[in-house]
């Protein structure tokens, strides 16, 4: 083999499979910000060509030949092209673990499936998303049986998610939250609640997209390469390159604080996605490494620093300027508004202290449907009580219990828990980068350059080069560790609760 030439062909396969990415990407952002709603149909049959034409190129024998010729000269190639053989591989031998047809017919499921959540949430019907529910968790099972028949089908995805993950850790660490953060809530609703009248009016769209706009400029996002779009939940998406992301929002009418923090978290996931190093662009190591690392950085942004004292000072004139009816309140009140704890119904709209267990309710419901205990059609029934015993609140109906979110019709059986891992992530990353920025003093003069220079350096250069546990060791250079999260967030309620 010649090790020039089979460089070049590495490359070019990698190409090829980023420009179909890019054809897929943009039909599904399509699908969820302007398409018609008549159109689910057309998409999936464009989606069936589309995922067809890349099964074959991922199991073709050339390919295959070509790889396992590079994995025998490792020692050869650069540390990039280590990881992306590594990769590849791993996916190829993956992709053809699944018969064509049925990750053909998978797919397809997954944008009728998406179609139907959306009708279902409107109308709070779950019975009419039930059926396709039951097939996304039964493939899902089905799957993992053939990827890995070893591990449990559960374990399997967390994996797939985060590297490394098993339930076994799981369980360890929502046990330790679960310790030290239900006595917390109990203490921080027993104090007088803060009154968050701050936040709410009648805030018009364009008003909430000047924000917006502001706050992408503000947080250092380089909006020739990133767009903005609405759809009913915000997400982040990479359209064939790191040159080209898309974040959205939802504007709500009477409180603006919903769309601005969703900007920031996904904002936080643009800036780790067009941080990466240009050469990985068009390669499998371009965007970043896991879901927990990804959300170690929205929630920084959301969370760390946008609910800090310091920010909440800084952009307090800004919102006064673009909503009129801001002015006759302080700069605490919108602090101590946005860091409100306050048990409620819809995840994304959780405050810090209580957002946890709202991922340990979905973590318990998936692990029991994977492990045959629970049936998709008890699913609202066990939602509604965990989240009585949880959080104390009555859920009124599917639309704002089991509905809520768009992960499973996504398919994303396995994610939820790196929501929680990733907030423990940034609240060490934080303490890291304590030891060289300024971070609170930087943030409160609206300067985010050291602390994005910080985790360019540390984060989001390498994309998916390293794997989270080798990139969290080479960040904190020890092990991750759960309570520094949980010391960040007493010191989040103390500071507005002084409990
Ligand atoms: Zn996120």
């Amino acid at each position: 083999m010649d090790l020039k030439n089979a460089r070049e062909r590495l490359a070019k396969i990698q190409a090829k499979h980023a420009a179909y990415d890019h054809a897929l990407e943009i039909i599904s952002y399509d699908g969820m910000t302007t398409a018609p709603k008549g159109t689910a149909q057309n998409r999936a049959r464009a989606l069936s060509v589309l995922t067809e034409d890349i099964y074959k190129m991922s199991t073709s024998k050339n390919t295959e030949k070509l790889l396992e010729a590079l994995d025998a000269r490792k020692d050869e190639l650069t540390e990039a092209e280590k990881r992306q053989v590594f990769l590849l591989l791993k996916s190829f031998r993956d992709m053809k673990k699944i018969p064509m047809d049925e990750y053909v017919a998978y797919q397809v499921l997954l944008v009728e499936a998406d179609d139907v959540w959306h009708k279902a949430k409107e109308t709070s019907d779950f019975a009419l998303f039930e059926p396709y529910l039951e097939k996304i968790f039964e493939t899902n099972k089905r799957f993992a049986g053939y990827l890995d028949p070893s591990k449990k089908p559960y374990d399997y995805w967390l994996n797939e998610f985060e590297e490394g993950l098993n339930m076994k850790i799981c369980d360890k660490f929502f046990g330790r939250l679960k310790e030290r953060l239900v006595p917390l809530i109990e203490k921080a609703v027993k104090k007088p609640q803060v009154d968050d009248s701050v936040l709410k009016g009648n805030f018009s769209d364009a008003k909430q997209e000047e924000l917006a706009e502001y706050l992408m400029k503000l947080i250092g996002l380089d909006t020739d390469h990133v767009g903005l779009g609405t759809t009913e939940h915000p997400f982040t998406t990479t359209i064939g390159s790191h040159h080209d992301v898309r974040i959205t929002t939802n504007y709500k009418k009477d409180d603006f604080s919903s769309s601005m923090f969703s900007v920031i978290h996904e904002g936080g996931h643009a800036l780790y996605e067009t941080g990466a190093n240009d050469e990985f662009a068009y390669t499998v190591l371009d965007g970043g490494v896991s879901m927990g690392i990804h959300e170690s950085q929205s929630r920084f942004y959301e969370n760390i620093l946008g609910r800090s004292r310091g920010f909440c000072d800084y952009i307090f004139p800004e919102l006064c300027r673009i909503f009129p009816s801001v002015k006759k309140y302080t700069a605490d009140d919108f602090y101590k508004a946005v860091n409100k704890v306050q048990p409620s119904l819809i995840r994304t709209e959780a405050d810090e202290v209580t957002y946890c267990l709202h991922v340990m309710i979905r973590y318990e419901l998936e692990k029991r449907v994977m492990a045959g205990e629970l049936k998709v059609h008890d699913l609202p029934g066990e939602w509604n009580r965990l989240y009585k015993e949880y959080l104390g609140v009555g859920v009124p109906d599917d639309r704002r219990g089991v509905l809520q979110d768009s992960h499973w019709s996504g398919g994303m059986i396995g994610y939820f828990p790196s929501y929680a891992l990733g907030s423990a992530y940034g609240a060490q990353f934080l303490k890291k980068m304590k030891e060289t920025v300024d971070v609170d003093g930087d943030i409160a003069k609206g300067d985010f350059s050291k602390v994005n220079e910080w985790n360019r350096q540390n984060i989001w250069q390498y994309a998916s080069l390293y794997t989270p546990a080798q990139l969290l060791k080479r960040v904190l250079g020890k092990d991750f560790d759960p309570d520094c999260y949980l010391d960040y967030l007493e010191e989040k309620a103390k500071s507005v609760y002084g409990v």
